[in-house]
């Protein structure tokens, strides 16, 4: 079975590379029906902080990508990983060094002036331990002294490194921590996971990480290691480009199904698919689709996505998502009265609106009270229509029937009586339901709000 894990190290917010890390590696377990697993990488205690795990696992609930069992601190295994380097000792596949910082020091200053490799070559390597009982040592692996060694990565293809560039790298430090690189080995080995998406910036671990699966006689797991983010310019992304957490994009009122559509095809394709649906990418997902150059993060793209996802969603869950967006922008909440108004509008209210700010603008209507203030688009269109029309339509809206098609037949009347057009007249009952010039249309406003605030909203205006 299928087990992948996400390891983030919890030194900030869920950063948009990390958050799509995180989504391939929930995408690809949940296709295989395998498992999504969780590891704070906290081993680093200057750098973590229990703000940061929390900030990750806010922005991975709200991306919902859900892991199976609890969240793994790597911290917490300490002990496991410092055993296994004393097993690697044990086994004749890693030694203790008691060489001093000086010594190495002064092996570094050699190397660079004879031109040699600065590489550490501890002379502990093939020396007898017990020469030196109690003074302090750290256990550093044996790597190997020639050859090659091949990764062979789902993305990049199989990357061969020489051995000579690997150096025998310590395990456990001198005062009896583990090092990171044997803790990830560790820890992905334990949790029994098989396959490893991660960063490209992680290649080089991969050859380091390797040694120690090889010393260990462990299974290599498959990796894949992914090209970074890039800004529209090409750029590593940066802060320059704009947004870079996760949660910055719940608060700008991105919905989360528009920005996990977003993210997976950023730097992964199927076919030309462009939008599709959450089952659509689990079934889809897979590790050929990931391409080997880095994607451009394209707003553009983002807010298109999101409006069709915005289209197609659930009426009750979008308004449940909005007020979420409203939590995370700090925005005041809406009261029940009006969160039932939203739903009920939501039908109207979804189309072609890419973002929540975009959706609670079309939404002015049933969130504003009276008196409505227009905006000076509405109120521009409020002049326009010749006085007293509006106060002639109100006696007539006053026993029409409340449907649609009713309405639309009386207006359409109306306006003809008029001598003009509905077109016309639109304008400005827009302005006297809204306030805004930009709503949805005059008849299902009309049909939401009712007839009482519909009359009291055109009277307000008619005089
Ligand atoms: N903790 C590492 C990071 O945050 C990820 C390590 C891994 O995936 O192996 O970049």
């Amino acid at each position: 079975p299928v087990v992948t894990r996400f390891a983030p190290s919890p030194t900030g917010y869920l950063h948009i590379g990390g958050a799509r890390t995180a989504l391939f590696n929930w995408l690809y377990a949940r296709g295989r029906g395998g498992k999504f697993l969780l590891r704070i990488e906290d081993t680093d205690r200057e750098r973590s902080n229990p703000e940061a795990t929390a900030a990750i696992l806010q922005g991975m609930a709200w991306l919902g990508l859900d892991h199976d069992g609890e969240v793994v601190s790597q911290f917490e295994g300490a002990d496991r990983h410092a055993a296994v380097a004393r097993e690697l000792l044990e086994t004749g596949k890693a030694y203790k060094c008691f060489a001093s910082q000086d010594e190495i020091a002064a092996f570094r200053d050699q190397a660079k002036a004879s031109g040699k490799s600065t590489f550490y070559r501890s002379p502990w390597r093939d020396a007898d331990a017990a020469d030196h009982p109690d003074a302090p040592y750290v256990i550093r692996i044996k790597a190997p002294q020639d050859g090659t060694t091949v990764i062979r990565d789902e993305v990049q293809g199989d990357v061969t490194i020489r051995n000579d560039q690997l150096d025998d790298m310590i395990l456990l430090r001198s005062d009896g921590t583990p090092v990171y690189m044997l803790a990830v080995v560790v820890d992905d080995h334990d949790m029994g996971v098989t396959h490893v998406i991660r960063g490209d910036d992680h290649l080089n671990n991969a050859a380091r990480q390797m040694m120690i699966y090889e010393a260990m006689g462990w299974d290599v797991p498959v990796w894949a290691h992914i090209p970074l983010i890039h800004g529209a310019d090409g750029k590593k992304l940066s802060k320059r480009h704009g947004a870079l957490g996760a949660q910055e994009y719940q608060a700008m009122g991105y919905p989360a199904a528009g920005m996990r559509n977003y993210l997976a095809r950023l730097g992964w394709s199927h076919g030309d698919d462009e939008f599709f649906t959450d089952a659509q990418a689990r079934d889809w997902f897979n590790l050929d689709g990931i391409g080997k150059s880095p994607a451009r993060f394209d707003t553009k793209k983002l807010e298109n996505l999101c409006g069709q996802h915005i289209a197609i969603s659930d009426d009750a869950a979008l308004r449940n998502e909005l007020q979420g967006y409203l939590a995370a922008a700090d925005k005041p909440q809406l009261n029940d009265v009006q969160s039932n108004d939203l739903e009920r509008a939501m039908y109207c209210l979804k189309d072609r609106a890419k973002t929540f700010p975009e959706l609670l603008e079309k939404a002015h209507f049933i969130l504003v009270s009276r008196p409505i203030e227009p905006d000076q688009k509405a109120a521009k269109a409020l002049a326009s229509v010749s006085d007293g029309i509006l106060s002639e339509l109100t006696p007539q809206l006053q026993n029409a029937s409340w449907s649609r098609d009713d309405l639309e037949a009386l207006l359409n009347e109306f306006a003809e009586a008029q001598d003009t057009k509905f077109g016309k007249l639109a304008g400005p009952l827009r302005a006297a339901l809204a306030g805004r010039a930009v709503t949805p249309s005059v008849f299902d406003m009309m049909l939401i709000l009712g007839r009482d605030e519909t009359l009291a909203r055109l009277t307000d205006v008619a005089g």
